[in-house]
C-alpha cells in the first residue's frame, strides 16, 4: 500500500508527499495510533513538542523495528512560554525533543508558530542554522509563517526554509501563499488537511467528486492535496480511517473535479491568524 510519492526538498532531503499528522492524540494513545499507522505504511509521522506525544510516538517507531532511514519524523519547536528566545532554550527544547522522540536525529524541524510580537524568530532561525549544521534535524523548516517573515527569513539568512507548514484545506487553499513557496524553494506542508473533518467534508461539491469516483469525502480531498503537489498530514485515531487515508492512490481527480474543489475557496480560516496568535 505503501505508494507514497516523495517530495525533494531544497537540501534533497526526501520527504513523503503523504504523512500522519498526531496533534490531539494523547500520548499514552500515541504508541497505538503511530503503531497503526506505520503497520499501515505510513513512513512520515507529524508531531511536536506542545503535544505531549512525543514519547509515545517514539515509543511506536522504537516498537516498529522499521529502519530508522525507512521513516521521516518532524517535531516543531515551540517557543513558549519565555518572552524572548534565545540559543540556550532552542537547544534545550531540541534536545528534550529528541530524548522523548528516543531518536538521534529527526527528519525535519519547524519553528511552530512565528509569534511576530515577540520578534524572535529570526533569533531562533539562526539556531536553526546551527541545528542543520549538526545534522540532528536532517532539514528544517517553519510553520505558520507569513510572506512578510518569509521575506525576513530570506534578506537575513543563507538558510532557506525547507517547508513552511501552514492550515491548507480546499476552504482555505492559500494559493497565493503556495505560489510564493514555489519562487523560493520552499515546500509546502498542508496542516488541517482535511478541514479537521468538519464541514469540509459533507460540502456537495466535495461529496459530488467522491460519488463520482466510488471514494470517500476525505479520499478526494487527499487526492487534491497530491495533485497540487502539498505535502498532507492528515489525523485520525480510527484504524479504518488511517487506512483509508493512505489508500488514495488508485484513482485521479479530473480538471472539473480539481476546480470544482478549487472553488470552495473562502478566504477563512479554521485555526488561529499567525499574524497575531501568540500564548
Ligand atoms: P485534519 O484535517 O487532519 O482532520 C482530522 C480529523 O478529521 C480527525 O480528527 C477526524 O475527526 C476526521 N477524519 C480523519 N480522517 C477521516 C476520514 N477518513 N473520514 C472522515 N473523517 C476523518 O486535522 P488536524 O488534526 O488539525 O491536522 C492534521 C495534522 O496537522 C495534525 O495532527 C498535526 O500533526 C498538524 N497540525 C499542525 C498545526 C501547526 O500549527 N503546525 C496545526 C494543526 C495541525
Amino acid at each position: 500500500m505503501n505508494q507514497v510519492p516523495t517530495i525533494r526538498l531544497n537540501n534533497g532531503t526526501l520527504m513523503p508527499q503523504l504523512g500522519y499528522g498526531v496533534w490531539q492524540v494523547p500520548d499514552a494513545e500515541a504508541a497505538q495510533a503511530v503503531g497503526t499507522a506505520l503497520e499501515t505504511g505510513y513512513r512520515s509521522i507529524d508531531t511536536a513538542s506542545i503535544y505531549g506525544n512525543e514519547a509515545g510516538t517514539g515509543k511506536a517507531i522504537a516498537a516498529s523495528g522499521l529502519p530508522r532511514e525507512e521513516l521521516f519524523v518532524t517535531t516543531k519547536l515551540w517557543n513558549g512560554p519565555e518572552e524572548r528566545w534565545g540559543r540556550d532554550n532552542v537547544l534545550r527544547e531540541f534536545d528534550a525533543s529528541l530524548s522523548k522522540l528516543n531518536l538521534d536525529h529527526v527528519d525535519l524541524y519547524l519553528i511552530h508558530w512565528p509569534r511576530p510580537v515577540r520578534e524572535d524568530y529570526l533569533a531562533i532561525w539562526k539556531v536553526f542554522e546551527e541545528i542543520a549544521e549538526s545534522g540532528r534535524a536532517k532539514a528544517v523548516g517553519v510553520s505558520n509563517f507569513l510572506p512578510a517573515q518569509l521575506e525576513r527569513l530570506r534578506a537575513e539568512s543563507p538558510l532557506v526554509p525547507a517547508v513552511n507548514q501552514v492550515e491548507l484545506h480546499p476552504l482555505f487553499a492559500q494559493a497565493e501563499l503556495r505560489a510564493l513557496h514555489a519562487s523560493m524553494g520552499i515546500a509546502t506542508e498542508a496542516w488541517s488537511p482535511l478541514g479537521q473533518g468538519k464541514e469540509l467534508l459533507t460540502r456537495p461539491a466535495v461529496t459530488a467528486v467522491a460519488e463520482k469516483h466510488g471514494r470517500s469525502a476525505a479520499q478526494v480531498v487527499l487526492r487534491w492535496h497530491l495533485q497540487h503537489g502539498t505535502i498532507a498530514i492528515p489525523k485520525s485515531v480510527t484504524p479504518a480511517r488511517i487506512r483509508e487515508n493512505l489508500d488514495v492512490f488508485g484513482f485521479e481527480l479530473d480538471a472539473a473535479d480539481m476546480a470544482a474543489l478549487d472553488a470552495l475557496e473562502s478566504g477563512r480560516r479554521i485555526g488561529p491568524d499567525p499574524a497575531v496568535f501568540d500564548v
